[in-house]
């Protein structure tokens, strides 16, 4: 019989972390203007990134703290090979009750039906327009179509809920929130209006680009009544509303102007292997090289818990603040 695992997964601040994102990769087939830099970016070593057995591993560990959710993100999760049977042993981990991907969608079309098999209910599609060329403008890609290809695959194969993620640009894609609304009353899609945050090179220097979520609430509001949906402890930080008998909803993500912090109930660990107890601050706990030691359930899951009691307070974010995050998004996972 090995030592009893830490049951405990509240931080100093009385949180209970029970919510993980995996990313699996720092690869990625776009080159979002917000996310990766334009010089270029880095690749994490093959060797350096966790192997899936690694990553269940922690999943499992952390499980017996009481980890109930996880989210898979990159990077595009997408681009990972075998990135379904990942999931399906996931799905099966005792204790976790909640798991979710992620994706740019641009894969989505092929990769629906395997995902669904695995046993994945939950997909998050990030989609910051529904307008090719400024598609392009965002992405430095044509992948526009296939996206919305993905989404469409997403839905015939039962997906529930389908989640467009759109980050809001200003002057760039400000004038496709009244598209989005129309997307939330024709169709059961949840489309969720995030604040772009000022992350590691692409922090956009001066804010001039940033459009907060109350500005987009009331871009919304100006096309009909938004009637509040109750939140619930899954929820997430969106605040949800849905238009008058519409199919679908529209969230608001206010990260950077109305932070969520006091309900943060996560934690993040890298493609390269680093528990990140919260997104916007540079600390982090080193659990490759634990695992790669050798290192016993016990040993790791004080890791998990040292991670956990690092969590912040609060984060500090803001354009005009000096914090800078060190990583990119993409090396992070969002
Ligand atoms: N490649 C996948 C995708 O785009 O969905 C998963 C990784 S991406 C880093 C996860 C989410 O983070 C996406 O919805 C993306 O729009 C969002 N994101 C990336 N950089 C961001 C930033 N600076 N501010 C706000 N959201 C950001
Ligand atoms: Fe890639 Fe997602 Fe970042 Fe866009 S937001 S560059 S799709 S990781």
């Amino acid at each position: 019989m090995g030592r009893p695992l830490f049951t405990e997964n509240a931080d100093s601040y009385n949180r209970r972390i029970d919510y993980l994102r995996i990313s699996i990769t720092d690869r990625c087939n776009l080159r979002c203007c917000y996310c990766m830099p334009a010089g270029g970016v880095y690749p994490v070593k093959h060797r350096e990134i966790l192997r899936y057995e690694e990553i269940l591993r922690i999943v499992r560990v952390f499980a017996g703290m009481g980890l109930t959710k996880v989210r898979l993100t990159g990077g595009e999760p997408l681009l990972r090979k075998h990135v379904c049977g990942l999931v399906e042993r996931i799905v099966k981990q005792e204790g976790i009750r909640d798991v979710g991907i992620t994706t740019n969608g641009v894969l989505l079309k092929e990769m629906a039906q395997p995902l669904y098999d695995a046993g994945l209910r939950r997909i998050n599609v990030s989609l910051d327009t529904l307008n090719p060329l400024k598609f392009r403008m965002i992405t430095g890609t044509d992948h526009h179509r296939e996206v919305l290809a993905g989404i469409s695959e997403a839905e015939r194969v039962g997906f529930d809920p389908i989640k467009v993620n759109v980050v809001l640009l200003k002057n760039i894609n400000s004038d496709d929130l009244l598209r989005f609304a129309q997307l939330s009353r024709n169709t059961r899609y949840q489309v969720r209006f995030i604040e772009w945050m000022p992350i590691g090179r692409c922090r956009g220097e001066d804010g001039s680009r940033f459009f907060s979520a109350q500005d987009a609430k009331k871009l919304l509001e100006s096309t009909g009544r938004l009637i509040p949906i109750p939140r619930s402890r899954y929820d997430g930080p969106a605040e949800r509303y849905r238009f008058d008998s519409a199919a679908g909803e529209v969230g608001l993500i206010g990260s950077v102007s109305n932070h969520f912090c006091r309900e943060c109930n996560r934690m993040r660990l890298t493609a390269d292997g680093k528990l990140r107890p919260c997104l916007l601050s540079d600390e982090e706990v080193d659990v490759r090289s634990a695992l790669r030691a050798n290192c016993s359930d016990h040993c790791l899951s004080r890791l998990i818990q040292t991670a956990i009691a690092l969590k912040p307070a609060k984060h500090g974010l803001d354009f005009r603040s000096d914090h800078v995050c060190r990583r990119d998004m993409s090396q992070i996972g969002g």
